[in-house]
């Protein structure tokens, strides 16, 4: 962990130059401590890229870092959000019953709320059972599954694609379709002056989460998808980066490289670890033997499910490079190295 991480504590609204500020919005819990919305002016009302966890507390400091910048929440024009999770998507819904103002997603995230909408707490709590237990976790910890989920966000008005310019009177505001995080995760290229809002995609110190879920599902592969977009962004070129957590950095493209490096080795970390196991291994005792920042022990039930389904993303795209096989009609399903 860098030096540069400040508490939500210390934060403050920031003038972000050349139209645009920042406001932190608390994540109450979580050790990330805060999401960065900025605000980007214009003729017609603020835009806002993100919204915040949906928490009072979150909704007071919004509200306040806006009026402190000189914006009124009541005059914002709309909220471009670059995915669907509830520390991006969550206060959107608020601040467009307070406003009036559009809100705009990327079609597949879209895809995730309804889907998000359509759950109810026992499907939630079924579907992490059947799949924790499909990935060869232990009985207990399959037991340990809570049934907690955020409340999905607001539907979103309007529909983004990759390259659609967003409604944004006076600029060029362009959305870069980057999945990878969330099927549906958008960074939004300001071209008229030289940066971009990268949400979780390119984070100045983290990386980002990138899991398959359920854990064996066979059809996606969210890893390649994710090193894709990295590719993708890095060729726009010498960027000042905007980022939803952390702090604002120059050079998104050499940050984006390094992410990609990142991962290239954790797959050849892993690759390796099936080599020596000899004999396949579950998701789980996949995971229960990478590297992750504390012992596999020490991680909650929360942690080793996320865990869980970050070794599920690189087995996947392993798999799909044609290193590593799944064996067939196992229960559950074992990765081993091709012979
Ligand atoms: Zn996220």
């Amino acid at each position: 962990m860098k030096s540069r991480r400040r508490p939500y504590s210390e934060q403050r609204p920031t003038d972000a130059g050349g139209g645009v500020w920042s406001v932190p919005v608390p994540i109450p819990g979580s050790p990330l401590g805060y999401t960065l919305v900025y605000a980007i002016e214009s003729p017609a009302g603020p835009v806002l890229v993100d919204a915040g966890w949906n928490h009072p507390e979150a909704w007071l400091a919004l509200r306040d870092g806006l009026s402190s910048i000189g914006m009124d929440v009541r005059e914002v024009r709309g909220v471009v959000v670059t995915h669907y999770h509830p520390d991006h998507a969550g206060l959107a819904g608020r601040v467009r019953e307070e406003s009036g103002a559009w809100i705009a997603m990327h079609e597949a995230d879209i895809a995730m709320v309804k889907l998000l909408r359509g759950f109810d707490a026992g499907g939630h709590r079924e579907f992490r059972a059947d799949m924790l237990r499909r990935a060869g976790a232990a009985r207990v910890e399959v037991e340990e599954v809570s049934a907690h989920q955020p409340r999905p966000p607001a539907l979103p008005d309007r529909t983004l694609h990759d390259g659609d310019l967003i409604d944004l009177p006076g600029r060029r505001l362009r959305t870069v379709w980057t999945p990878g995080h969330t099927p549906g995760h958008i960074c939004l290229h300001l071209e008229d002056a030289g940066r971009i809002f990268t949400g979780d995609h390119v984070l100045p110190a983290i990386t980002p989460h990138i899991a398959v879920y359920p854990y064996d599902r066979a059809d996606v592969d969210p890893l390649s998808d994710f090193l894709e977009s990295l590719e993708k962004v890095a060729a726009l070129g010498d960027l000042e980066a905007l980022p939803a957590h952390e702090w604002v950095f120059q050079d998104t493209a050499a940050r984006a490289t390094e992410i990609h490096t990142h991962h290239e080795e954790k797959l050849v970390r892993l690759a390796a670890l099936l080599a020596e196991a000899g004999e396949p291994l579950t998701i789980w005792e996949t995971a229960a033997r990478m590297t992750w920042n504390r012992s596999w022990e020490e991680l909650s039930a929360m942690l080793r499910g996320m865990a869980a389904g970050e070794a599920a993303a690189h087995l996947r795209t392993l798999e799909v490079r044609g290193v590593i096989r799944r064996t067939p009609e196992v229960d559950p399903v074992r990765f081993a190295l091709h012979s």
